[in-house]
C-alpha cells in the first residue's frame, strides 16, 4: 500500500491517505485539496511534491 500525509506538504494539515497505488493517492488528494484547501486544481509542482512524499507501507 501507498501512504501520503498531507502534513508533509501542508504543515497545518493532519489528513493522511492510504491507497493501493500512487495514482489513487493523487486522485484522493486532488479531491481533498479542492474541498479542504480551496484549490480548484492541483498545480503540477504540488503533484511532484505529493509524489515525492508518498511512502510505501
Ligand atoms: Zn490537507
Amino acid at each position: 500500500m501507498k501512504q501520503f500525509a498531507c502534513g508533509d506538504v501542508v504543515p497545518s494539515c493532519g489528513r493522511t491517505f492510504t491507497a493501493p497505488a500512487d495514482d489513487d493517492i493523487l486522485t484522493a488528494v486532488a479531491g481533498h485539496a479542492r474541498e479542504d484547501h480551496g484549490l480548484a486544481e492541483v498545480p503540477a509542482g504540488l503533484v511532484d511534491q505529493v509524489r515525492a512524499a508518498i511512502r510505501t507501507v
